[in-house]
């Protein structure tokens, strides 16, 4: 739930780039100026209300009470894993609810965000499909999630966490398909890159799709951001019978748009492959990988399969994983074995679906200091 009524007409500031801020504040008959001081506040931890942004003329602070919200997420569920991945449970104004996972390291927090409720792309080994997909979220709500881990991590003692006391990296590989909601992320890339804003960095953020090529190139054009392609297959058959987007877009097509990405120099995209036993993670399809990245600035993150309820599929035994690593190695491939966190917790890759959150959990964690029960 959003703690302000938000009346159809009134705008959620957290949904606004600055620009868009600026054109609101214009559009209320105030300087532009005002939108930068508004932004330096909206997402100061603990601010909730206009009546704290104190450099703000009374009376202006009347008006935007009257025009606008500023949303947050108060309904909110946490677990934590054994291995200090925290998963929270967000409950959204019309009742669904998205997951975002926390993943702390010594030199760093990995915030894994949701772009929509549910997912509509229907990959086979994935259990968010099986929610199907309900709706995009908001640029806010996708911001918001960061807001709320940002202040989980300010309300635990210092001694206690494993990795910095702020989110350091954000990856948009919870549940949706970033690319199917562009608009809202790039919004909210925009939202959370901002200086006055949340102020992360470009070079820390990486959206991941399952390749929806047209769209790829406009996300490469209007932002910066890291680009992370799940692959998981190297031939056409086994990729359609995982992942349907395939027959739209199939893997040639997918590797073309991935050579014309536009891409800073240096920068190099993440291609994702979940190994799946005796379908996708023969010594032959490690080479075919090998060979069909040729030429792209890359590197590869090998996926060890997260098993998800009733789904008919195994992961591949960890000298697999290796054999079909070093494959990769001796053909000069930088490749990650990523390390599956928060699994105890149904918090790791592709195990984002569920819609209620055991009762385990902490009742209600309000995301922000002063921010009231429900
Ligand atoms: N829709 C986007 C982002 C969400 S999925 C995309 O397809 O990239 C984030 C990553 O987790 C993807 O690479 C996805 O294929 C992978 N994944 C899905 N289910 C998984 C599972 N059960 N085990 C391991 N990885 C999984």
């Amino acid at each position: 739930m959003t703690s302000s009524p938000s009346l159809p007409h009134k705008t959620d500031l957290r949904n606004l780039t600055q620009e868009q801020l600026t054109s609101f504040v214009l559009g209320l008959g105030h300087p532009a100026f005002r939108a930068r001081q508004i932004m330096a506040w909206l997402y100061r931890p603990g601010i909730s209300e206009f009546a704290q942004m104190t450099d703000l003329a009374k009376s202006f602070r009347q008006v935007l009470e009257d025009n606008a919200v500023i949303s947050r997420f108060e309904k909110v569920a946490m677990e934590k894993s054994t291995d200090g991945c925290v998963k929270f449970a967000f409950t959204l104004e019309d009742g669904h609810v998205v997951e975002a996972v926390l993943i702390p390291e010594p030199d760093r927090n990995t915030l894994c965000i949701s772009s929509q409720v549910g997912c509509a792309m229907n990959c086979a080994f994935c259990l968010t499909a099986t929610m199907g997909f309900r709706r995009n979220l908001t640029a806010a709500e996708i911001v918001n999630q960061i807001c709320a881990a940002r202040d989980y991590l300010l309300q635990q003692p210092r001694e206690t966490l494993i990795g910095p006391d702020r989110v350091t990296n954000v990856v948009y590989m919870g549940m949706g398909e970033p690319l199917n909601n562009l608009e809202n992320v790039i919004a909210s890339l925009s939202i959370i890159t901002e200086q006055k804003g949340l102020d992360l960095t470009f070079r820390r953020i990486t959206v991941s799709t399952c390749g929806i090529v047209p769209r790829l190139r406009e996300l490469g054009e209007r932002s910066p951001v890291n680009l992370a392609i799940s692959l998981h297959a190297v031939d056409d058959q086994t990729r359609s019978s995982l992942m349907p987007i395939n027959d739209r877009y199939p893997i040639d097509t997918l590797l073309d748009a991935c050579r014309n990405f536009p891409m800073p120099k240096r920068k190099r995209i993440m291609f994702e492959y979940v190994l799946l036993a005796g379908i996708n993670d023969s010594d032959h399809d490690a080479r075919e990988l090998a060979r069909k990245l040729r030429g792209i600035p890359c590197k590869i993150n090998l996926i060890p399969y997260n098993r998800a309820p009733g789904l008919p599929f195994d992961g591949s035994p960890m000298e697999r994983l290796l054999a079909f690593q070093k494959i990769l190695l001796d053909a000069h491939y930088t490749v990650f074995i990523r390390s599956s966190r928060g699994a105890d917790i149904s918090a790791a890759c592709g195990q984002l679906a569920v819609k209620q959150l055991s009762s385990a959990m902490a009742p209600s964690v309000a995301d922000s200091a002063g921010a009231g029960e429900e």
